[in-house]
């Protein structure tokens, strides 16, 4: 049963968002699709005195912004950066955070010293200059470094800039390299902003520390020892996470206190439909649709909306099939003739003039429903709104509450609407209101240690200065044995001082830091020769597969043929109406368990795996119902990969009762690790794609009942540590989401993975209940059997 309360009536300042949802819930047939309804408060805040040591010009430039003074989380990290200790400060969307960079980065340019800023993107770099440019202080000279900066600036930078803005892909690839040439700047350094840290997950997250370990011993050498400041999402665990990410000692500040208008949170589920897919299983209606209508019905109500929804292929069908909507309403007469063309799609891809029209339209009122992917989740000043749909679950909390934020900035109340996707997480989710409104779960996780991440990085440190014993400390545990490594394979030579790159060759080159290694394959366009992208290659293997529907910046193609020996993939433009899944088959072999521990009558171990995949097939489901129109087969090499996975066992003993029982082992296994690899992103910052699993009734590594999961990365990306950590937790919510499911026998929502190379069979969904049932058992008393 859903726990949905009618909402209370609404009092006068939460009138609009509460009559929103009271209009949506008009119709008696959507009454069981809200399976919660949260009010989050408004918050009251009154901000604390500028401290003294800020520069007079620097408050009343501010107070000129109406920037009042800071909020007391803004000033404790201020005051801690101040002081120059390692600090991240992990709050939600919209509360500040830059500004309690800000005050410290910029009054120790003013004293002399110089600044560097990271962000992931050149977007932000480039608002973050505004903002810092918008003081108008002579002294302080701020400038972007990154690869649009014209040849000619760069050197006025490196010699005058005392707050430099840039991204991890310079710093590797030019400042630290170069590092001689901006000496004068290492001096000085006092602080690092490292903003938007929690982009920094997974494989590219452990490039960037161990870029960030480079710059600490670049510093060290010209005498600096800057402190760091780290901006963060709210997620569990940051400090943990912000020493991963630069091996130092940080303090923590998560509590938000800047004011905030209250919301009326709605999670809604769409019901599931007639259309039958794999296995004859129901489909839920798709969470698109399901935003389109309620789309309309906003818009119709005249509730300024923007709906969230995954892919640009959505964002438009979801605008057009609103205006069909809002059109029939216009025949009907119950809505003005122009009301359909109030409605637009945004996205990225749409030239910049025509984003900034859209976005002027919609702060003018002018529209009123927007359909946007995520490219409006940041940067972009687009808020004050009146209601927020989400159609489907967007990754992390993170990006959930910036997109909820867009709704009532300006403290006014607002609608929020998740809708779910036919997902087990989705599921889980719109079940489970505390894991969204309680405390942070998920952790961004990395692995620093990873040899394939690490070992071009000691390259790297040792053709920017050659490495010396001391500073293996800063590279980890691992770095002596990895250095070892690349010794043995020619990369550096060893002397008695140390390490030392030789080559004539860029070290920094091995390091691919956003790929997945490999040589990239080239997105070709036959009939023009154009080259659209590359795409590494295993990824190449599941997005540009022949057959495969390959979106790229918002136009869409068709693959025609992938040849992997020559590199390329073949495609051609062209609308159609499905989209593609590229299923793959797995082998596993243990190499190493790590770590163990018993988990119920069984065993839970972490450690080094080597993976076979096989992508054997695709699936095509129609883009609208999500209805499935076929598998077809694909001939493709088996690819094999040294990674970390988490894995549990059952011993014999259990599993022969559970198979007295009349369990389908093998299908009950396999039903847990798809519901489990749909549910590990609710702990660790990951996608469901970044992961895979297998599993047996009989592994011949294990001997036993096996179900591993595993990163989907050469290497690790610490997905599958943080599962061994959370194992509870995960496998609990797991057995939730499948026992969430109103489906019979098992659907896309619980059971069913989109990935599946065995074509989801066999599957058994009452026997994964049990079978999770029987491993989160306590393990004592131990069963007995009745003797008699
Ligand atoms: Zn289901
Ligand atoms: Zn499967």
């Amino acid at each position: 049963m859903p726990d949905w309360k009618p909402v209370t009536p609404p009092s006068s300042s939460s009138l609009r968002a509460g009559s929103a949802l009271g209009h949506l819930l008009g119709v008696p047939a959507r009454h069981d699709r809200v399976t919660h309804v949260e009010h989050v408060p408004a918050r009251q805040a009154a901000p604390t005195r500028w401290p003294d040591w800020v520069d007079e010009r620097l408050v009343s430039r501010w107070a000129n912004q109406g920037v009042p003074g800071l909020w007391p989380h803004q000033a404790e990290a201020a005051e801690l950066l101040h002081r120059r200790q390692n600090v991240i400060i992990a709050t939600g969307t919209a509360s500040g955070k830059s500004l309690s960079y800000l005050v410290p980065a910029v009054s120790a340019a003013l004293d002399g010293g110089t600044v560097l800023y990271l962000t992931p993107t050149k977007a932000l770099a480039a608002d973050q200059l505004r903002a810092v440019e918008e003081l108008d202080v002579p002294e302080l000279r701020a400038a972007t470094f990154d690869g649009d900066t014209p040849f000619e600036e760069r050197a006025w930078v490196r010699k005058h800039a005392n707050y430099v803005l840039t991204n991890p892909d310079m710093l590797h690839r030019t400042l630290l390299p170069r590092h001689a040439q901006w000496s004068a700047f290492w001096r000085r350094l006092e602080i690092v902003v490292v903003d938007e840290c929690h982009g920094y997950r997974g494989v590219f997250g452990s490039h960037v520390a161990q870029i960030l370990r480079r710059l600490r011993r670049i510093c060290a050498r010209y005498g600096a020892a800057p402190a760091f400041l780290l901006s963060s999402a709210t997620a569990s665990e940051p400090g943990a996470f912000a020493t991963r990410l630069t091996g130092l000692q940080m303090a923590e500040v998560t509590t938000d206190t800047s004011p905030r208008g209250a919301t009326t949170f709605a999670l809604w589920e769409p019901p599931l439909t007639e259309l039958r897919g794999e296995g004859g299983a129901p489909l839920r209606r798709p969470a698109a649709v399901e935003s389109a209508d309620l789309l309309a019905d906003l818009v119709a109500a005249d509730v300024r909306t923007l709906a969230f929804v995954r892919s640009r292929r959505a964002a438009e069908s979801v605008a057009l099939t609103t205006r069909a909507r809002l059109q029939d309403l216009v025949f009907g007469g119950e809505a003005p003739a122009d009301l359909p063309d109030r409605v637009a799609a945004y996205r990225a891809g749409y030239l910049a003039e025509d984003r900034r029209g859209l976005e002027k339209a919609f702060r003018s009122g002018e529209l009123l429903g927007l359909a946007t992917t995520n490219a409006l989740e940041l940067g972009v000043d687009v808020s004050g709104l009146d209601a927020v749909l989400i159609a489907g679950w967007p990754g992390t909390r993170a990006s959930l509450w910036q997109q909820a934020g867009r709704a009532g900035r300006a403290g006014q109340d607002a609608l929020a609407v998740l809708i779910a996707r036919d997902d087990p997480l989705d599921t889980y989710l719109v079940h489970h209101p505390e894991a969204l409104f309680g405390r942070p779960v998920e952790a961004i996780v990395l692995d620093p240690g990873n040899p394939y991440v690490l070992g071009p990085h000691l390259c790297a440190a040792a053709a920017e200065l050659p490495l010396t014993h001391d500073d293996l400390e800063i590279f980890g545990p691992s770095a002596k044995e990895v250095l070892a490594g690349l010794v043995a394979d020619g990369m550096l030579r060893e002397r008695a001082t140390g390490w030392f790159w030789t080559s004539r060759e860029r070290a920094t080159d091995l390091a691919d830091i956003r790929g997945a290694g490999g040589s990239p394959v080239q997105v070709v366009e036959t009939s023009t020769g154009r080259l659209l992208g590359t795409v590494d290659e295993p990824s190449a293997h599941t997005s540009v597969h022949t057959g495969a529907v390959y979106v790229h910046q918002g136009e869409t193609f068709l693959v025609d043929e992938l040849d992997l020996e020559a590199g390329v993939a073949l495609v051609e433009a062209g609308t159609p109406d499905y989209t593609t899944f590229a299923r793959d088959v797995t082998d596993i072999s243990v190499l190493e368990s790590l770590r163990s521990h018993s988990l119920g009558p069984g065993e839970l171990h972490f450690g080094s795996v080597e993976v076979t995949r096989q992508v054997v097939s695709y699936l095509k489901r129609r883009a609208q119902s999500g209805e499935l129109l076929g598998d077809e087969s694909l001939e493709l090499p088996p690819r094999t990969l040294r990674t970390r996975a988490v894995w549990w066992t059952l011993p014999a003993s259990a599993t022969v009762s559970l198979a007295q029982e009349g369990l389908d082992l093998g299908g009950a296994a396999h039903a847990a690790e798809h519901a489990s690899i749909g549910l590990l992103p609710l702990f660790a910052t990951c996608d469901r794609w970044d992961i895979g699993g297998v599993s047996t009734e009989l592994h011949p590594d294990t001997g036993l009942l096996t179900v591993f999961v595993y990163d989907g990365h050469e290497g690790g990306a610490g997905f599958a540590e943080r599962g061994y950590a959370r194992a509870l937790d995960w496998l609990t919510a797991t057995r939730e989401a499948i026992a969430s499911c109103e489906c019979e026998r098992g659907c896309p929502s619980c059971i069913q993975s989109p990935k599946c190379g065995n074509g989801n069979e066999p599957l058994d969904k009452a026997g994964a209940l049990r079978l999770l049932a029987v491993l989160l058992s306590t393990p004592e008393p131990p069963p007995s059997t009745p003797e008699t």
